[in-house]
């Protein structure tokens, strides 16, 4: 039986806020009285400190996650004729930056278990950009949902073929491989601070994590007009790519108590996996040994026999919201069906056609550092009774 149903939010950004209010308030009050609103103290604070959290040589914060891949295959020089491989699987950001510089992004397929680009299909894709002229540049893997992608293998082909890895972090910050914080893999990696990402802040925000000198420097310069040693001295072409000195201020506050929301999240899906192992008709999401999730989503999947959007239905009369991560793959999206595919065929049934069947079958769960045990119970509840 269901107890009371609570009220329940996909994302509780309000008890987060209720938490640290008085230093917040603070904080963004102490940004709009000293009037440093562009490039304040706050913004190289958090560079500062971002880059002793994760790791990271040089840290370049930025206007969003977009803006922070974007920048990065301006420095990298990336363009017309030139091919990027990236997962059909995640956010449309991932392949829009690689359009937005000229050039053609390649889709991959993903792995069913992690929902991340699959090794042997980067192979596949190599493949057919040499069929069709392409100068691969680089790949992109995405850490979906929080996990980090195949790092270990897709640098040893990326080693092989003398390309580049940036990593889209922006699901990921946190999160470790093995023994690395996610920021300190491939040359360089982007992340995002919009708000419902596990670290977020309150309007756009991003960063940028390199090692790489030549390349911060770069980004330093695009991220403001291409300017050169004078404000007023254009030495490329460049976007405005700056971070408020407001959501730097916020990231700061967020940044105390973030490893303890990591640990909560980890709690939560935790409590999900338990409950959810035994519960016919769904599989629960896994994390590879040795590597961490921030559990950006805890996404499930709903098998065959049960359709995903009549399960969301019935969870949300029941009072439990959920959201679909994502309907389509981005291979079946209008804007961007005219790009290569990598073929894999898995199944003998077409390309990329794990995404697919994932993007008809995922369902995530609420998920943040603030739901309670009572709440997680009527959760896994419903869930059991809808199924
Ligand atoms: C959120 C997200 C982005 C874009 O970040 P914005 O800050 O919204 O521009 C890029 N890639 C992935 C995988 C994301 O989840």
């Amino acid at each position: 039986m269901l107890l009371q149903a609570p009220k329940i939010q996909f994302v509780d950004l309000d008890s987060q806020r209720k938490r640290i209010a008085e230093s917040l308030e603070k904080a963004v009050v102490q940004v709009i009285r000293q009037g440093q609103y562009i490039m304040g103290p706050e913004v190289f604070e958090l560079e500062k400190a971002l880059s002793a959290y994760c790791g990271a040589k040089y840290t370049i914060s930025c206007s969003s996650g977009t803006d922070a891949l974007w920048m990065v295959l301006m420095a990298l020089e990336v363009g017309p004729g030139d091919a990027v491989i990236v997962p059909t699987f995640t956010f449309a950001a991932t392949a829009e930056v690689v359009s937005l510089v000229g050039a053609t992004p390649i889709f991959v397929d993903v792995l069913p278990d992690t929902f991340n680009i699959d090794p042997k299909g980067v192979e596949i894709a190599l493949t057919v950009a040499k069929k069709q002229g392409l100068k691969v540049k680089g790949i992109i893997p995405v850490d979906l949902f929080g996990q980090p992608a195949d790092y270990d293998e897709i640098e040893a082909i990326a080693k092989r073929e003398g390309i580049w890895v940036m990593s889209d972090a922006a699901q990921s910050f946190g999160a470790k491989y093995k023994n690395d914080y996610m920021g300190t893999r491939g040359i360089a990696t982007a992340t995002s601070f919009y708000p419902a990402k596990p670290l977020g802040c309150y309007g756009d925000g991003g960063a940028i994590f390199t090692d790489n000198e030549e390349l911060a420097q770069r980004i330093v310069s695009i991220r403001v007009h291409g300017q050169g040693t004078h404000k007023y001295d254009n030495v490329k072409i460049g976007i405005n790519g700056r971070m408020d000195t407001i959501q730097a201020a916020v990231l700061l506050q967020k940044l105390t108590i973030f490893k303890d929301e990591l640990a909560a999240r980890n709690r939560v899906a935790a409590y999900y996996n338990e409950a959810l192992e035994g519960v016919a008709g769904v599989v629960p999401p896994g994390v590879k040994d040795g590597l961490t999730s921030t559990w950006a989503q805890y996404t499930m999947i709903i098998q065959a026999g049960r359709n995903r959007d009549d399960v969301a239905n019935e969870l949300k009369k029941l009072g439990v919201p959920t959201v679909v991560y994502y309907p389509r793959a981005l291979h079946q999206q209008p804007a961007y069906a005219h790009y290569p595919v990598a073929d894999i065929n898995r199944t003998g049934k077409g390309a990329l056609s794990c995404s697919e069947q994932l993007a008809a079958s995922v369902l995530s769960l609420p998920m943040h550092a603030y739901l309670s045990e009572e709440t997680l119970e009527y959760i896994v509840g419903a869930v059991e009774e809808v199924l």
